[in-house]
């Protein structure tokens, strides 16, 4: 029987896959393929990196946009959370549809299923397959096809103990008994702690550690599967990279200061921080503004780079639902105190009073966040093989439906060449 594993350990930079750190996927890496050159989404984040990577297509063909996202429910251009339970919800209430492709699960739904399990936010768990077309389990809800919820939910700590914890029952309920075409294992570690600790500190290679051991679990009972006839391909990776806080700037009170922005509570531009990046949305009252804010970007010690509706496309993106400008901080490869190089400033809303400077984080263009790993193992890769050869996490997709058997001729990435 054909099938596909997928592990993602969040947040995990390729620089940090080594023997000594990650043993274990180190001795996959040995055996299989490893994707030198793997790439991230923009904004590099989880949220938008789950939809990726269950569609195959860039956010600006599925339509999510950010970790969090300018809606119009009604009451004007106001920013969710898209990690929070009820976004799906939201979504469809302001654009009628949650996304716009079809996901792994939708595709899979009548050959074989998919079943995801995921530890990290209930947005980024929920969008691997938001419509409920086969199964995802997550802390906060865990449903089957239709959206009904799951009998047997998934009650996981949101760490590394709960990452142990659900790896060990995914191996033993979804890969040897409920036999998916297509399984996937999301664990919340490292990111969980880089997002709380400097990169390349005793906590962030523990948290390391702990994935490792997820992928040991995983790796040793695809091998059992295997050897009982299973002929399946194990893909290995992370989503994104971590880099170092400087900085935080409040951009929607810098820009109510500038006279940009209405106030703080306004609904005619509404800023949507992805970390180490941002989106501008504008209502159509204000959509004259998007020069001059624009400029007003370009002018900031800290911004990277500024993207302007006419340039979304060449970062993925798509000028809809009023977003009118993304834009990078500025990223440096100036090393932190473990030598761990990486830094960018990051955006923020005003009404989030915490500091993160030092601690790790993502969303940009940055060298590091947008360099995940990835390793692919299984009877048709060449053993022991490292390519430069550039791919993405949106190359994912097409890479498991071509070994399912399933044509899926119009994604943005590309099956990978394994061989
Ligand atoms: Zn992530």
């Amino acid at each position: 029987m054909r099938r596909v594993v997928l592990v993602i350990c969040d947040g995990h930079r390729a620089d940090f896959v080594s023997p000594t750190l990650t043993p274990r996927i180190w001795a996959l890496a040995a055996r299989g393929r490893r994707f030198a050159r793997h790439g991230s989404v923009f904004p590099s984040v989880t949220r938008v990196s789950s939809a990726c990577i269950a569609t195959g297509c860039v956010p600006g063909r599925h339509g999510l946009h950010g970790n969090t996202m300018a809606l119009d429910e009604g009451d004007g251009l106001v920013t969710r959370d898209v990690g929070h339970p009820d976004f799906r919800k939201r979504m469809r209430r302001a654009t009628g549809a949650t996304l716009r492709v079809p996901t792994l699960a939708q595709r899979l739904a009548a050959r074989g299923g998919h079943v995801a399990f995921s530890n990290v936010s209930p947005g980024a768990a929920f969008f691997q397959d938001p419509d409920g077309h086969g199964f995802v389990y997550h802390r906060d809800g865990s449903y089957g096809p239709g959206e009904r919820p799951a009998e047997d939910p998934l009650i996981v700590s949101h760490d590394a103990a709960g990452d142990a914890a659900m790896t060990e029952r995914f191996c033993r309920e979804v890969l040897r008994q409920r036999r998916p075409a297509m399984a996937v294992l999301w664990l919340c570690e490292p990111d969980h702690t880089m997002h709380a600790s400097e990169l390349g500190s005793p906590a962030h290679l523990a948290a390391i550690a702990a994935a490792d051991r997820c992928v040991g679990e995983v790796a040793a009972c695809v091998d059992a599967l295997r050897a009982a006839g299973d002929d399946i391909l194990l893909l290995v990776g992370s989503d994104h990279g971590q880099e170092t806080v400087g900085e935080t700037i409040r951009l929607d009170a810098d820009l109510v200061a500038a006279g940009l922005k209405a106030s703080l509570g306004s609904t005619d531009v509404a800023i949507a921080p992805q970390g180490f990046s941002g989106l501008v949305s504008l209502a159509p009252d204000a959509a004259a503004r998007a020069p001059a804010i624009a400029a007003y970007l370009q002018q900031q010690s800290w911004i990277g780079t500024v993207f302007p509706a006419e340039d979304l496309g060449q970062v993925g993106l798509a000028p809809a639902h009023g977003l009118a400008i993304a834009f990078t901080l500025r990223a440096s490869a100036a090393c932190n105190g473990y030598g761990v190089p990486g830094r960018s400033d990051l955006v923020a809303l005003a009404a989030d009073g915490r500091v993160k400077t030092g601690f790790g984080s993502h969303g940009g263009l940055g060298a590091w966040e947008q360099n995940p790993f990835l390793v692919v193992d299984g009877a048709a890769v060449a053993p022991g093989s490292v390519t430069d050869m550039p791919s993405s996490i949106l190359d994912i997709a097409p890479t498991a439906l071509r070994h399912l058997g399933v044509d899926a001729p119009d994604l943005d990435g590309r099956a990978l060449t394994l061989g």
